[in-house]
């Protein structure tokens, strides 16, 4: 059994804490960073109230967001009670390959190494929606907690330390409390109508993802369910879900939009990639921009940001949601202690998760699509050999997974 050495200290967060018994609490967005909030202030005894923007949750489950779930995420959404509930809508995935588009293979890493650190060795391939599904379900069951579907924030501010933000539509009302937790995504009304800052950039490409229905192991031999394959003209990532295959090609900025999700433009480049007598069945496909920005704050008084509302990075290592779904433990797990002991324990919130927006999850997306588009050969020759070189190696290709598992940050 490891250690998961990201939670380890934390505090289990399910334990019902008798002062935070009907302490109101709002969390804005039900995505699966405010569903987590939820759960951990629900369980603890708050009074929760999330307003989601959705009239509806059904959403299509071939829609290309997160998929991956790394080990401290598990372990969190195990001490949750949710974690065996998601393993059952996911898919096990032991090993990662990184590829070079015409020479193949460059060096595949087995997560099994980290079996001292974590009970979780292995990323868990899962849709983002399994998991707000299942989360969502245990909140309208729990009698402290009001899901308001339909449920628009269009305005936040402070009044007298207390979190005041306005619903919209139908029946206009304001809803206040003493702490909210903003996880209402990448553009956040929140995080605007604080006035909080969000630098940063753009790519200046856009990444098209394809959801396939046709099996690529069958067609690519060799490659194993997640594949960084690099290639100075058109690099690609190769990832199983539960329910498809994903490609992620890179699209120039000046291509057009339409051209490139064309029926038989994505067939073409699915043809290419590898040939397929009978041609793709294609589920979905989506073209968008990729940002790399952090929130100059995550806190503003009694708000605190998390996930997307807080930061947003590229995909390639698969630490967006994953390090959104740590923000909330530690956003919810600061509200408690704060309930606790009647202080302001929420300052060190900002600096802890900007720290990891930063200096993990900023650096190693951005490294990423520097070494999968890198154009010198001599460069890519160097990545090459430095990956195989830690591959070949137990202890180096440990501690490189502990980082790209995100075990070493602190939640
Ligand atoms: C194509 C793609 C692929 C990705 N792949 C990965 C991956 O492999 N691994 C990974 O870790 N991350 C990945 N990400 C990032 C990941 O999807 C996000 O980081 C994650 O969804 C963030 O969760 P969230 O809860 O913060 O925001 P969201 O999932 O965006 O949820 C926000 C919620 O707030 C609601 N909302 C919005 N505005 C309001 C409002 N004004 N009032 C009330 N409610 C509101 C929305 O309806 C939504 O339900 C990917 C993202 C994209 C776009």
């Amino acid at each position: 059994m490891g250690t998961d050495s990201a939670n380890s200290s934390a505090p289990r967060p399910h334990a019902p804490r008798p002062n935070a018994k009907d302490v109101p609490v709002l969390v804005i967005g039900l995505g699966p960073v405010g569903a987590t909030a939820a759960l951990i202030l629900a369980q603890a005894g708050c009074r929760v109230t999330v307003l989601e923007a959705d009239a509806c949750l059904e959403r299509d489950l071939t829609e290309s967001r997160a998929s991956t779930f790394h080990p401290p995420t598990l372990r969190m959404l195990q001490d949750l009670g949710v974690g065996e509930e998601l393993h059952r809508t996911g898919l096990i995935s032991r090993t990662y390959q990184y590829r070079d588009r015409h020479e193949g293979l460059v060096a595949e890493f087995d997560l099994s190494v980290l079996e001292a650190d974590t009970a979780f060795p292995y990323r868990l391939q899962s849709e983002q929606q399994n998991l707000v599904d299942i989360i969502h379900r245990r909140l309208e069951a729990m009698p402290n907690v009001e899901v308001v579907l339909g449920a628009r924030v269009e305005a936040a501010y402070q009044d007298n330390g207390q979190a005041v933000v306005r619903t919209g539509g139908e029946r206009p009302r304001e809803w206040r409390a003493p702490w909210a937790v903003a996880a209402d995504g990448a553009s956040s009304t929140v995080r605007k109508g604080l006035a909080v800052d969000f630098p940063g950039m753009t790519y200046p490409e856009r990444f098209l993802i394809v959801s396939i229905e046709d099996d690529l192991n069958a067609l690519i031999p060799g490659i194993c369910e997640v594949n960084y394959v690099s290639d100075p003209e058109e690099w690609l990532v190769l990832l199983r879900t539960p329910r498809h295959w994903r490609v992620l090609f890179p699209v120039p900025e000046e291509a057009d939009a339409d051209a490139v999700t064309d029926p038989d433009a994505i067939q073409r480049r699915l043809l290419d990639l590898a040939p397929n007598p009978g041609g793709y069945t294609v589920a979905h496909t989506s073209l968008y921009h990729v940002h790399q920005r952090v929130a100059t704050d995550f806190r503003h008084g009694p708000f605190l940001l998390a996930g997307d509302a807080a930061h947003l990075n590229n995909p390639l290592g698969g630490m967006g949601m994953n390090s959104g779904i740590h923000d909330a433990v530690d956003a919810a797990g600061a509200i408690l202690s704060a309930i606790d002991q009647d202080t302001e324990p929420l300052e060190g919130y900002s600096d802890r998760r900007r720290d990891v927006a930063l200096n993990l999850v900023r650096a190693a997306t951005h490294r990423n699509w520097e070494n999968l588009q890198q154009k010198s050969a001599d460069q890519r020759r160097r990545n090459h050999e430095e990956l195989s070189g830690i591959a070949a190696d137990p202890v180096r290709s440990r501690e490189y997974l502990r980082v790209s598992s995100m075990l070493t940050t602190r939640a």
